[in-house]
């Protein structure tokens, strides 16, 4: 492990020193299969972060009003989400902190009871960077036993919550035998981590803000700043993600929240989003962890 140098401005860095912090979690060898299942030509992995309350608690707030949002997530967004994916017959994966599963463990079972996927999420969408390593370990793992107790299903796979990843959190993830993460941006194909540039078997699946409808859509009350992209826009961003991946013969994944894309005025996004993939020929629908299971053993 790198040790810190604040003795010194980043320009003053012997080149081991920034090397090092550049290699202590890196992309490895891509995993791009010959083909998807079936002969498909493109694999699509879609995503719901079931945050709701937490995004709220884990900044010590108490707002009622803030955490009646989070309410929503569970109340409306989930609930119109499931109706469009069983509509399709599409399997995706929700990524779902424990104090969502907690406050809310019938929509955890209903999850699971239509096929999809659960994996973890943080404990109460903590940042991890500002735990102590030790704290780090122990939330992640009682995250697991949660979302087991409670869905029934052993999660295989982590999404860091806001994507936050701390030199500590691959070790963890592989200490705990899950399979994959999906919370880095270095492709647009899965890939093998690399810890201290050695390899270790986790898979990542890659995300981006691009593909995700929080950053369209968050807004800051308080510095009077409302969304500013039209869902329209949003919709455009995300099919041509999906069409530039289809032309590749790749993966397209995208991550949605609940309390987020719920609304009347949203959740056409998805809706219209698969009629338009399921136009195309040859796309399979996956959770994260089919898509990383198959790239794994197909790996070209
Ligand atoms: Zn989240």
């Amino acid at each position: 492990m790198t040790q810190d140098r604040t003795d010194l401005a980043p320009w003053q860095w012997p080149d081991q020193h920034w090397r090092g912090i550049v290699e202590r979690v890196r992309a490895g060898r891509a995993l791009r299969p010959r083909e998807w299942p079936g002969g498909a030509r493109c694999a699509v992995a879609l995503s719901f972060d079931s945050d709701h309350d937490t995004t709220d608690l884990r900044e010590g707030g108490q707002s009622i009003g803030r955490l009646s949002q989070g309410q929503y997530g569970n109340r409306q967004g989930v609930p119109r989400i499931l109706e469009i994916l069983a509509r399709y017959g599409v399997q995706t994966s929700f990524y779902v902190p424990a104090v969502t599963a907690l406050l809310y463990p019938d929509e955890q079972r209903r999850v699971i009871a239509e096929g999809h996927e659960i994996g973890i999420h943080g404990w109460i969408h903590e940042r991890n960077s500002e735990l102590p390593p030790q704290a780090e370990r122990d939330l992640q793992m009682r995250a697991a036993d949660v979302l087991e107790r409670i869905a029934g299903v052993r999660p295989v796979g982590i999404r860091t919550p806001s994507w936050d990843f701390t030199p500590h959190t691959l070790a963890i993830t592989r200490e705990m035998g899950l399979i994959y993460d999906s919370s880095l941006m270095a492709d647009v194909d899965c890939y093998e981590l690399l810890m201290d540039g050695a390899p270790t078997g986790v898979v990542e699946l890659p995300v981006e803000w691009i593909r995700d409808d929080a950053v369209y859509f968050n807004m800051n009350r308080n510095a009077s700043l409302r969304p500013h992209t039209a869902p329209a826009d949003v919709f455009d961003i995300f099919k041509r993600e999906f069409d530039a991946a289809y032309r590749e013969g790749g993966l397209f994944q995208l991550t949605m929240h609940p309390h987020i894309s719920g609304y009347r005025s949203r959740i056409w996004i998805l809706d219209e989003l698969i009629r338009h993939m399921r136009a195309h020929a040859g796309v399979w629908f996956a959770t994260h962890a089919d898509v990383v299971r198959h790239a794994k053993a197909h790996a070209a």
